[in-house]
């Protein structure tokens, strides 16, 4: 792999591999960004090219003893990768795994001139694992670079954070996200309609373009079905029986994120019905013109927002759905309250 290979996050880059060529890399980074858009990806790179004999410009050369080690699925021996066990529900970093690496760091190092760590998921580090780590990032005892990646770095301690170099990564484009999925290997179009889905990320998309095949539910009318009963409103009933049984719904949080997400998508095919043609809806077009004369574009904004929000809600852990979904219906029943 080589830095070229990366789609997008074009001038943070710029930036490591000019860092990289200078020799002036920073003992311990820190990469953030919200997930699946390709922190791991950049981190292993960096890992290649430190460990490189050769690197040109900041790339490794991928053709030295050490690079041929690295991208033989990663046999590198000073070459360290900890990730949380994701097969379990609660995925945490313990103590002991930092241990075991603080053993194998002390020896020299056998293929490189240096071990280089990479964390995954660094939050999942519990705070006794954090705390021993910090005295190996202050006093490493050989040659040791470490690349920390995070998508939570609130959950990271701050003595943690102020001994890495902090790099952070914007959510990718849309245009960026159609580029990776189509070389990927999906199709053009649907690479154009699931990278809007994406939110920024490539990762969300995937993610949602399994949740969708995974439902039999015709979830565009159905969205299309909410937002006329929420303009028409006849019927405060017809919300509550609505919540009521999207909470019930037997894959829960799944099906109303992507519920959320197809509704998000609704509001932006409306904003952009004027100046261009709706993306994810194409084929409901009279629909979506009979609703856009229902609705004043600043409370699709309004709709838009609490939609965002209540997504952000859904995502971050331990939250009730039920709460969250009722949150959302009561804000939205009165969406055209708030335009005072
Ligand atoms: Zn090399």
């Amino acid at each position: 792999m080589n830095f070229e290979l990366i789609i997008g996050h074009s001038e943070k880059i710029l930036q490591l591999r000019q860092m990289l060529a200078s020799n002036r890399f920073p003992q311990n980074i820190l990469l953030t960004g919200i997930e699946g858009i390709g922190k791991t990806q950049i981190a292993k790179i960096i890992a290649e090219s430190l460990l490189c004999k050769n690197p040109i410009e900041g790339n490794p050369c991928g053709n030295c003893e050490s690079c041929r080690a690295f991208e033989n699925d990663l046999t590198h021996p000073d070459f360290h990768l900890i990730e949380p066990d994701e097969s379990k529900a609660n995925a945490v970093i313990k103590i002991e795994t930092i241990r075991s690496l603080q053993q194998l760091i002390s020896r020299a190092p056998i293929l490189s001139d240096r071990h280089v760590v990479l964390i995954e998921r660094a939050e999942t580090m519990n705070e006794s694992a954090q705390n021993s780590l910090l005295k190996t990032l202050e006093e490493p005892v050989t040659q040791t670079n470490f690349i920390l990646v995070s998508g939570v770095k609130s959950k990271l301690l701050q003595t943690i954070r102020s001994r890495c170099a902090p790099i952070s990564f914007a959510p990718l484009n849309s245009d960026d996200i159609e580029k990776i999925l189509e070389k990927i290997g999906w199709d053009r179009n649907e690479s154009r309609k699931f990278s809007t889905l994406g939110d920024g990320s490539v990762g969300n998309a995937m993610q949602i373009k399994t949740m969708i095949e995974e439902t039999n539910f015709d979830l565009r009318s159905d969205v299309i079905k909410f937002l006329n009963e929420l303009i028409d409103r006849k019927d405060d009933l017809i919300l509550f029986d609505r919540g009521k049984s999207m909470s019930e719904n037997p894959s829960k949080s799944n099906f109303v994120l992507i519920w959320i997400f197809c509704l998000k998508m609704l509001l932006r095919d409306l904003l952009f019905l004027e100046n261009s043609k709706p993306i994810y809806f194409a084929d409901s077009e009279k629909d979506l013109r009979n609703l856009r004369m229902k609705i004043a574009t600043d409370e699709i904004y309004i709709l838009l927002k609490i939609a965002i929000e209540t997504q952000r809600r859904i995502m971050s852990s331990n939250v009730n759905l039920r709460l969250a979904l009722e949150n959302f219906l009561i804000r939205a029943a009165n969406f055209k309250n708030w335009r005072d």
